[in-house]
């Protein structure tokens, strides 16, 4: 993979590009695909944003989303444009695997793939130039710096800078997280001053559901959550039926993890998820416990350090005695 700074001389000719991201794209992987949307349509270029698969609708507010293509909805129209590409940037995920369907059509492209991603263990063969940085907040901070380091920082209107901050503040955890460096608050101050709407940004991001949304929050919490205080672990298990009773759409369970790190001494939450096509588990740590680690070697998944997700292709109830054995082999780096 060649550095990244390979390509901003190479932005002068303008060109046919698709940008991706991954599956069930949160506010990071559709903040960054649609602020370098907005930056390379504003160079000239002719740009395609192709989503794996559907999003939540919450993020529908997003200046762009409305042109993103869903894979798995409108499969020819992602196809014909994937087919005229010259170039493919791929946003917020470092492995093929992390686009569901659309993995082997990307593998199977001769055009020049580009990566720019913030997780754990990239797979850099699968591209040809790129950045993967584990210090970066965000692969919306990563746009940023794509944008102003290629000498663009005047096109960086309020629409990217609503974009870039909606993928900050989700990925920092509203700049809590140990991510957030000082370049992240300078880069909000650059923002603000090129017309960044910020309390729009809050709205559209967390005052933006549904009553049953609330109820299912408040139902989980209530009847779905062990605390297992040997291991200093919240386990929250959502069986199908709840998704159902309470209208559980795409989107509308993220965020439930961080309730029980409220608990204190509490070093590991765990939720899984009965989705249609496989058990969904999402990890978040406080401190020294390596999620992204655990996720690889006991959940096929990955990410951070503090943050990542897996799957299981087992039942509910099998899946959650399985996590409760890896537990306890775990036990002793979660004291
Ligand atoms: P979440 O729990 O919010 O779905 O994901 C937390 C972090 O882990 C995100 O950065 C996400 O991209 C990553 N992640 C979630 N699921 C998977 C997975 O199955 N595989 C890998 N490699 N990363 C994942
Ligand atoms: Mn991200």
């Amino acid at each position: 993979m060649k550095p990244i700074a390979e390509i901003y001389p190479q932005l002068r000719q303008t060109r046919k590009i698709c940008i991706t991201m991954h599956q069930k794209p949160d506010a990071d992987a559709m903040g960054s695909a649609l602020a370098l949307h907005g930056f390379l349509s504003a160079l000239g270029h002719t740009v395609w944003v192709i989503s794996p698969t559907n999003w939540a609708s919450w993020l529908n507010w997003m200046p762009g989303c409305a042109s993103v293509i869903d894979f798995e909805r409108n499969r020819a129209g992602a196809e014909s444009h994937l087919d005229q590409a010259e170039w493919l940037f791929c946003l917020d995920f470092n492995t093929l695997n992390r686009t569901k369907n659309l993995a082997p059509r990307l593998e199977a492209m001769n055009c020049v793939k580009i990566l720019i991603d913030h997780h754990r263990e990239p797979d850099e063969k699968s591209f040809d130039y790129g950045i993967s940085d584990v210090k970066k907040s965000s692969t919306c901070e990563m746009i940023y710096d794509f944008i102003v380091q290629s000498g663009h920082a005047d096109l960086i209107n309020s629409d990217i800078a609503d974009c870039i901050y909606a993928g900050v503040v989700a990925d920092t955890g509203s700049f809590r997280f140990s991510s957030t460096h000082a370049g992240v608050h300078r880069l909000v101050a650059d923002l603000k001053e090129r017309g960044l709407e910020h309390m729009h940004v809050h709205d559209a991001l967390f005052d933006n559901f549904h009553e049953n949304r609330l109820r299912f929050i408040g139902h989980v919490i209530m009847n779905r959550m062990e605390v297992l205080y040997e291991y200093n672990t919240v386990l929250l298990t959502v069986p199908k039926a709840d998704l159902i009773k309470y209208h559980i759409k795409t989107g509308d369970t993220e965020g439930l993890v961080n309730f029980p790190q409220t608990i204190k001494g509490i070093k590991l939450v765990a939720i899984v998820i009965d989705r249609d096509e496989e058990r969904k588990w999402s990890f978040r740590s406080k401190g020294e416990f390596d999620c992204n680690s655990f996720a690889r070697k006991y959940f096929e998944g990955g990410g951070h350090f503090n943050a990542s997700g897996g799957r299981s292709s087992a039942s509910i109830g099998d899946t959650v005695k399985y996590f409760k054995k890896v537990l306890e082999e775990n036990k002793a780096l979660l004291q």
